[in-house]
């Protein structure tokens, strides 16, 4: 087991054939700095470790045949089990999975943690989802090779809602999909570029007027790209 923090109060375990790809994004950027803040913890546990023959085999060919290799429950089972303070859910990164939501990383961010199971090859013996995990999660209708960078955009999604987690909290408050609605149009400097200007309404000072301005860009945006979001799809 590689330990990426200390005594943290958000708790991620993750399962993995691949805890280097996880523990090398989870040590950078905004995780990295949570972590080293001690707002969060990512603890990845390889599958592998828990193999028990000589060859260390995690996966064999299906019953009933087909292509590809299917994940041993044996190994999955003991990895989990070797880790009873993980926190629940375990969440099983699948494409049968329901799809992930800011809401599904919002309820998940007001925990005290969770844990996550990567599949790789054809992914993982069925008893494994019957049995062990708690909920099957999707990033979307295509096919990735394994369930480590699902795992990471489940990670990150749900720790930069985490309290000190971003610079500033409100900017997840306020951001895409929080308010229901897209996030607004955004503009920095310079107010000129390349003689493409900055709505005069941002630059006028008047907070209320602002407010007022990008409320409605939000809605008039989330109509004409998402009208689903607003349940007019
Ligand atoms: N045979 C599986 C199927 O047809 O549904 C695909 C297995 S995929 C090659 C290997 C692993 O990648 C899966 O077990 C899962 O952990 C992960 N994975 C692939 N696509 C995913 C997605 N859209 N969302 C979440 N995890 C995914």
């Amino acid at each position: 087991m590689t330990e990426t923090g200390h005594n943290l109060p958000f708790r991620v375990d993750v399962f993995t054939l691949f805890p280097e790809l996880v523990d090398s994004y989870c040590g950078a950027s905004i995780l990295g700095r949570a972590r080293d803040k001690g707002l969060l913890s990512v603890a990845t546990h390889n599958i592998r470790d828990h193999a028990t023959d000589v060859h260390r085999s995690v996966d064999d060919a299906p019953f009933g045949g087909g292509a590809g290799m299917v994940m041993m429950p044996g190994p999955i089972f003991s990895a989990v089990e070797a880790v009873p303070e993980a926190h629940r859910p375990l969440i099983l990164l699948s494409p049968a999975g329901t799809t992930f939501s800011q809401s599904l990383a919002q309820e998940l961010a007001s925990g005290p943690g969770f844990s996550v199971l990567c599949g790789r090859y054809e992914g993982v013996d069925e008893r494994v989802v019957e049995h062990l995990v708690d909920q099957e999660v999707s990033l979307g209708d295509f096919v990735l090779a394994g369930g480590e960078l699902a795992a990471l955009v489940v990670i990150e999604a749900v720790a930069r809602l985490r309290p000190g987690v971003l610079g500033n909290d409100e900017s997840s408050r306020d951001e895409s999909f929080s308010s229901g609605l897209l996030e607004y149009p955004q503009y920095t400097r310079p107010a000129e570029f390349r003689g493409w200007g900055v709505p005069e309404v941002l630059r006028s000072g008047d907070h209320a007027k602002v407010a007022e301005w990008q409320r409605r860009e939000a809605i008039e945006r989330t109509q004409r790209r998402r009208p689903d979001l607003l349940g007019d799809g």
